[in-house]
């Protein structure tokens, strides 16, 4: 039986349900979040929804640098 999980059509990675003025809404954290470089190292650092999609945290892979950005989809 299929897992109730909706996936991204564009990289196919499961998306995350995030609540957003009172709806739920899926989102791929990878597609629908900006990319965002190290400031030292210049890589891609891996991000993540976090605060109920509120947030978004960065980590650089190399240093682990963390950065954390408010994300509000529009
Ligand atoms: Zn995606
Ligand atoms: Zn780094």
């Amino acid at each position: 039986m299929r897992k109730n999980v909706m996936t991204c059509p564009k990289c196919e990675n499961p998306t995350v349900p995030v609540t957003r003025d009172g709806a739920t809404t899926q989102v791929c954290a990878a597609c629908d979040t900006p990319d965002r470089t190290c400031t030292w190292c210049k890589v891609a650092m891996s991000k993540r929804l976090v605060g109920n999609g509120t947030y978004l945290h960065y980590l650089c892979p190399k240093c682990r640098f963390q950065h954390t950005a408010k994300f509000a989809v529009t």
